[in-house]
């Protein structure tokens, strides 16, 4: 058995394509190195990277800080499970659930496991504490959702690619429109089964669809009065991308310390994952108070690798980097130079109809059909003019870079993109 060596580009392309699954649409760039906000490809191209891996990698690629804590804590004990106690996890836990202020927190892997424990946290919490008859409860989501692709979150989907063929669909939940505080007052009034609503602060899959500045406040206070919880999944708004620490901070700037602002909705359940790790690992978890989080006992929830020594370590140091960088005010400030510069772009323009976001997570939306090519084409373009970026569903262009980019580079970026859509104007 040989290992195939891969000499460039077409080769790696090749090879994943004759042997693993299609489950994706990459675009064509295959890269082998990343530091800070730059990728560079097989052949040695650098790029700016404006995804960063669906705001993964908040805090840059390889972040030295991150990188060392994961490589000190891999020679010393990577995975212990959780029949035994490790020492890093609880000093993870004492950390991060001072960091964003609630009680207890609940480490998972990936970003689909821990929404699928806030749904089994909710659900538990509407038997055990609420009265909903047992098999009855019922949780709201909203249309154009993304919370993961396991078969209970496809369930609720309405993207016909994540769903079709993949039922029978878990049953319990109701979806209605986003930013849409009356139909959710609506269905609350109507349904005495309703254990919690699920709600993304901004639609990030959906194309960075940025709801009234008004939305989540009024969804925390619908749920308060009507006793459901208000489950936040800040998998790709939270840890600084919006500009605050979470997006459910608003437009305040206090990372989550400061409960009196009227703009600051805290949930009763907070779902991360992405930059908990800035990238480097897979780890996310659910952060809740203990009247919520208690619920859950030895045996009815786990996984082999959800808080393991590794995972606790890589947190730590990528909630400390956020912190010691003040990531949340610089994506803050450059989320709105961006948007402005932008913004100047598109007074002029017939290809861009507009730009939407806060702090750095952005989206342009191309003005053509949805099924047209042409954000992809851009993409295209993009790349051979050394930036990545990705469409979302629609014609939109997502642009969200790594957190540490600074003004230079994100006017240098500016002037890419700018470039690059001169040629698709009509
Ligand atoms: C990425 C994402 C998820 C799923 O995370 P995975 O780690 O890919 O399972 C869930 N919710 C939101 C809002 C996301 O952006």
């Amino acid at each position: 058995m040989q290992i195939t060596e891969v000499k460039n580009s077409a080769e790696a392309i090749a090879l994943e394509d004759k042997h693993g699954a299609h489950n994706y649409h990459p675009l064509p760039v295959v890269l082998s190195k990343g530091e800070g906000v730059f990728v560079w490809d097989v052949e040695g191209k650098k790029y700016y990277d404006f995804l960063s891996a669906y705001s993964a990698v908040n805090q840059g690629h390889c972040h030295p800080k991150i990188v060392g804590a994961m490589t000190k804590q891999a020679e010393t004990m990577m995975l212990t499970s959780r029949a035994f106690y490790n020492d890093v996890l609880g000093k993870y836990e004492a950390y991060a659930t001072e960091y964003f202020g609630f009680d207890k927190l609940l480490p998972m892997n990936t970003g689909a496991e821990a929404v699928e424990t806030a749904i089994k946290i909710c659900r538990k919490w509407a038997y055990e504490k609420k009265g909903i008859h047992e098999a009855e409860a019922q949780i709201v989501v909203f249309d154009n959702n993304f919370h993961g692709r396991t078969t209970t979150i496809i369930s609720f989907s309405n993207d016909e690619t994540a769903r079709k063929n993949f039922g029978p669909y878990t049953p319990g939940f109701i979806k209605i429109p986003y930013d849409n505080p009356e139909a959710l007052e609506k269905v609350l009034q109507e349904n005495n089964n309703i254990a919690g609503v699920l709600v993304e602060p901004i639609q990030g899959e959906a194309g960075v669809y940025t709801p009234s500045d008004d939305f989540i406040p009024q969804v925390k206070q619908l749920c308060n009065e009507h006793e459901v919880l208000f489950m936040a999944d800040e998998i790709q708004t939270g840890i600084a991308r919006t500009g605050a620490l979470l997006a459910v901070c608003g437009k305040c700037n206090c990372q989550g310390h400061c409960e009196q602002q009227a703009t600051y909705a805290k949930p009763d359940v907070l779902i991360l994952g992405k930059a908990l790790s800035g990238g480097a690992y897979p780890v996310s978890a659910v952060l809740a108070n203990n009247e919520i989080m208690d619920v859950i006992q030895p045996g009815q929830h786990g996984s082999t690798f959800g808080g393991n020594p590794v995972a606790g370590a890589v947190a730590i140091a990528a909630l400390e980097v956020v912190r010691e960088e003040n990531l949340a005010q610089n994506a803050r400030i450059l989320g709105e130079l961006f948007r402005s510069e932008m913004n100047k772009y598109i007074e002029n323009s017939t290809i861009v109809s507009k730009v939407r976001g806060r702090g750095l997570l952005n989206a342009i939306v191309i003005n053509d059909t949805e099924d047209s090519s042409t954000a992809w084409d851009i993409c295209v373009a993009l790349k051979e003019n050394g930036l990545l970026a990705k469409p979302t569903h629609g014609n939109i262009i997502r642009f969200a870079p790594p957190l540490v980019i600074n003004e230079e580079q994100l006017l240098d970026c500016v002037s890419i993109i700018t470039k690059t859509l001169k040629d698709f104007e009509r």
